[in-house]
């Protein structure tokens, strides 16, 4: 089992990014085609696909006709490293009106389907709905990329090591399986297939044949494709008797410093969820205010780290819990968010965690990612310094952090 360590925010910004590894850093040192090298590459796999069990009429099929790198995906690749954008941007594109909507027609007309994948696997209907739609917008956008080229590509490029190696391997057994042919084995450039963007690897673990015809289609079955997103959300541990989270409303002189705990306890403490249901009984969760306080609240349940599992970035998963909340009839998000002033960037945020880390409240890379690591030292921080503990980091944390300069004794 994969888990994608860290996918950049600005992969967000494609239709369709998700299980796909970041691919920052430096361009490729030879981002011209160098078909002989690459066909060396190529000749090279063949004793680690043969122990894959993959015959060489499936690999000359695959790749027999490849005779160089996909000039589009290199492009791609030097394209990378610029920075994402807010969550709350990424929520207005993700959580369209009409992505409700197409989320909600989609879901009416395949609600059969649905509620047999609910009772095999605890996920309800509009959170595979929205992952579906958030990453291929329901089908709609699956990528036209040739996945075999653009694996190869990456792989010989080398990027995150023999990773894109490993998943061309894994592609070419797919093919050997028959669940594809080569030419319909499509997805994005970074080699994320079909309408739920799953790696190879990913799909071979966890895709699924909803309707018995042998084949795991995830690029043209509907059936297939839900199924398997549900699939891969069981596998990874997704609790049904709680939701992803709640958009909740706090009470006045809420305190900020206990933002983890029982379901219930937070609703003893005031807490509300904005729909007006009942918060249920008993969980874990904690407060998550991807804006500050003042803006959106959640209470996230364990199962935001299931989303963040299928890409580990916390304005994917609000964007899928938010738009699950929209197409089951949730409200709209009414408070307001910050504005550009009170937000940091990505150098900004990786001075905050060089800071914090010099203040022996983080421990991580200074990779300029906000996620639950980098939250948590903010709270502390926020804490040791009598500040409101709503996790959020701000230009105005950042200049006290900085100020302090490494002068505490
Ligand atoms: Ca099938």
């Amino acid at each position: 089992m994969i888990r994608l360590p860290a996918l950049a925010a600005a992969l967000l910004a494609c239709a369709s990014a998700s299980l796909v590894p970041v691919i920052a850093g430096a361009a490729p040192a030879t981002p011209a085609a160098d078909a002989p090298a690459f066909r060396a590459f190529v000749e090279a796999l063949r004793p680690d696909a043969a122990a894959r069990g993959v015959s060489r009429k499936t690999f000359e099929a695959a790749l027999g006709a490849v005779r160089g790198p996909d000039p589009a995906v290199l492009a791609r690749i030097r394209k990378q490293g610029e920075f994402g954008r807010p969550v709350w941007e990424y929520l207005v594109g993700a959580v369209s009106p009409g992505r409700i909507a197409r989320g909600r027609a989609r879901g009416a007309a395949l609600a059969d389907t649905l509620r047999a994948i609910e009772a095999r696997t605890g996920i309800p209907g509009p959170v595979v709905l929205a992952f579906w739609g958030v990453e291929s917008d329901f089908g709609a956008s699956a990528g036209t990329v040739p996945t075999i080229r653009a694996l190869a590509t990456l792989a010989q490029a080398g990027h995150r090591g023999t990773l894109f190696r490993d998943e061309l391997l894994a592609a070419l057994q797919i093919l050997e399986r028959g669940d594809i042919a080569p030419e319909r084995m499509s997805g994005s450039w970074a080699g994320a297939m079909g309408q739920v963007q799953f790696l190879p690897s990913t799909y071979l673990a966890h895709a699924v044949d909803f309707d018995g015809d042998g084949r795991r289609d995830i690029w043209t079955d509907d059936a297939d494709a839900l199924a398997s997103i549900a699939g891969y959300l069981k596998d990874r541990g997704w609790n049904p008797a709680l939701s992803w989270g709640y958009a909740v409303t706090l009470p006045e002189g809420f305190d900020l410093t206990r933002y983890a705990g029982d379901l219930s306890d937070f609703a003893a403490r005031g807490v509300r969820r904005a729909d007006g249901g009942a918060l249920p009984g008993a969980g874990r969760a904690s407060l998550f205010l991807p804006g500050g306080l003042g803006g959106p609240a959640f209470l996230i349940t364990d199962n935001f780290e299931v989303i963040r599992a299928y890409n580990t970035s916390d304005a994917y998963a609000l964007a899928v819990g938010h738009l699950a909340d929209r197409i089951g009839g949730g409200p709209a998000l009414t408070a307001p968010w910050p504005t550009a002033a009170t937000r940091l960037d990505g150098a900004g945020l990786r001075g905050l965690q060089t800071g914090l880390a010099a203040e022996g409240l983080y421990q991580g890379e200074a990779d300029g990612r906000a996620g639950p690591k980098l939250r948590e030292a903010v709270r502390r921080y926020q804490i040791r310094e009598g500040l409101p503990a709503d996790g959020y980091a701000t230009p105005a944390l950042l200049a006290r952090l900085q100020g302090r300069g490494g002068a505490r004794p």
